[in-house]
């Protein structure tokens, strides 16, 4: 963990609401006067507010807040940088950005300067690495897009898609789903839209009571979706990569034989998290701490086998203890069992903190070494406040994971919610206050210090 300059690097992959909080948190969190600097690496040149994404889909005039420049996270005067470049490769004490994506300096947005590296311009050095590169659901819900413009023609193309179909089918009656369902419909009225779900329950997720999923069908079919549980389609050429698709087709149910006619075929399944970035990650050598070790070391076993997310301790630095430095949140991570944004958010100002802490530890230590005029009672006085210090400073905070919670906006009016002490009673009203509305885009846009379009 050592630094080649006097200051501390943090380097954050990833800056979506998990990556963004934890910047934040620290930025809040670090005294003014310390020496670090703050590097957030993200593949793309906006912030992409996926929550927003089925309103954007069907009001034009919604968009505007679906992509939130990153001009303005930082302070001007401040060391802290954006990056724009997808990292590839992850290493013990620095990452490498894809070679495609050189960073030049009109991409380092902000803070003057270019990113440090020894020699390869790709690399980019840390003293501490956040992880945050969350996960994928099929387009349009999050899309594999390297910029906004990109993001942009995609949803327009599937707005069309959508305005030019009359049947509408959508496979998966998970968050994603039924929110998609419920804002085309609610856009549409006239429309057909058939929601084929293959369990017996809609938003099936752990923790969550039977009363919220049932409450979740029943406004559906309110608003006149088509619900169909405990079903299977087979869509011919219907995949993650190609989740929307415009063809007049008779779709046959599995078990039932039932027929639909449809001219229009959404994918809206689960999410997926691609975790190989950590393939050339390699502990610390014993002999020397700055090199990584020869010995065999399988990355997998940071992994969980079935999911591919990566274990975390409860402190969420990676469930391996030769990686202190390192540290993983929000959906890329086993932090939770059901991830969402609020759970990124969570993770990501926990993880701040103990960043912080660590930081702060590694600051005493050097100032105690250096100061050889210190007698021998001085030390031990000292070592009592540390040990003060420890408990309270040192000693790192266990993230809490969020307790069930889930806001499903179905329209610009309501929606069902399920709340952690409230259950899901309210459910409508307090859907519409907490998201229907304008689906958090002025949280997040204040986030980011960008006022609203
Ligand atoms: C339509 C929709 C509605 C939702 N509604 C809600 C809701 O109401 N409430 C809720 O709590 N949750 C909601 N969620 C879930 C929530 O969006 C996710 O839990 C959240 O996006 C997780 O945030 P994250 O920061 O972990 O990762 P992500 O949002 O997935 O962001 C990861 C970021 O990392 C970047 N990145 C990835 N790999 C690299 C790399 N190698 N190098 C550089 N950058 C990289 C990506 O470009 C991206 O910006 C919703 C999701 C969708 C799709």
């Amino acid at each position: 963990m050592t630094s080649t300059s006097d200051t501390t690097r943090i380097v954050v992959i990833g800056g979506s609401y998990g990556g963004v909080a934890c910047v934040n948190q620290l930025m809040h969190s670090l005294p003014k006067s310390s020496k670090v600097a703050i590097i957030l690496i993200e593949s793309r040149d906006a912030r992409h507010h996926c929550i927003a994404t089925y309103r954007a889909l069907v009001q034009e005039e919604f968009v505007k807040n679906l992509w939130i420049p990153y001009t303005h996270l930082f302070p001007e005067d401040s060391p802290h940088k954006v990056v724009r470049g997808t990292v590839q490769h992850v290493f013990n004490d620095h990452v490498l950005l894809s070679s495609d994506e050189i960073p030049s300096l009109s991409d380092i947005t902000l803070s003057q300067g270019s990113v440090d590296s020894k020699t390869d311009p790709r690399r980019v050095d840390f003293d501490y690495l956040v992880i945050a590169t969350g996960s994928m659901v099929p387009s349009p819900a999050k899309m594999k897009v390297k910029s906004s413009a990109e993001g942009l023609s995609v949803l327009k193309r599937t707005r069309e898609d959508i305005k030019q179909s009359e049947r509408i089918v959508i496979v998966g009656g998970g968050a994603c789903g039924v929110e998609m369902a419920g804002e085309i419909k609610y856009a549409f009225p006239s429309k057909t839209v058939t929601l084929i779900h293959a369990s017996s329950d809609l938003v099936d997720y752990p923790g969550f009571p039977k009363s919220f999923k049932n409450q979740t069908r029943h406004y559906l079919e309110k608003q006149g979706v088509d619900v169909i549980l405990n079903e299977t389609a087979e869509i011919p050429g219907l995949s993650r990569e190609y989740s929307v698709q415009r063809a007049e087709r008779t779709i046959t149910l599995k078990k039932s034989g039932r027929t639909i006619e449809s001219d229009l075929q959404i994918l809206s399944i689960g999410m997926e998290v691609d975790t190989t970035i950590l393939s050339t990650l390699r502990p610390p050598s014993q002999d020397d701490p700055d090199k990584a070790t020869t010995t065999r070391f399988d990355f997998k076993t940071l992994l969980d086998p079935k999911s591919k997310a990566v274990l975390v301790k409860s402190t969420l630095q990676l469930k391996n203890d030769a990686f202190p430095n390192i540290f993983a949140i929000g959906d890329v991570s086993k932090a939770d069992p059901v991830p969402t944004c609020m759970s990124a958010i969570s993770s990501g100002q926990t993880c701040a903190r103990n960043i912080v802490k660590l930081i702060h530890k590694a600051e005493r230590s050097r100032v105690r070494r250096g100061s050889e005029a210190e007698d021998n009672s001085q030390r031990d006085s000292e070592d009592e406040i540390d040990g003060y210090l420890c408990r309270s400073w040192t000693k790192l905070e266990d993230y809490v994971p969020i307790r069930p919670l889930m806001v499903l906006a179905m329209n610009p009016l309501g929606g069902v919610c399920h709340l952690p002490v409230l259950g899901s009673w309210f459910g409508g009203v307090a859907a519409w206050l907490v998201k229907s509305g304008d689906l958090m885009s002025g949280r997040f846009w204040r986030e980011m210090n960008m006022p609203r379009p």
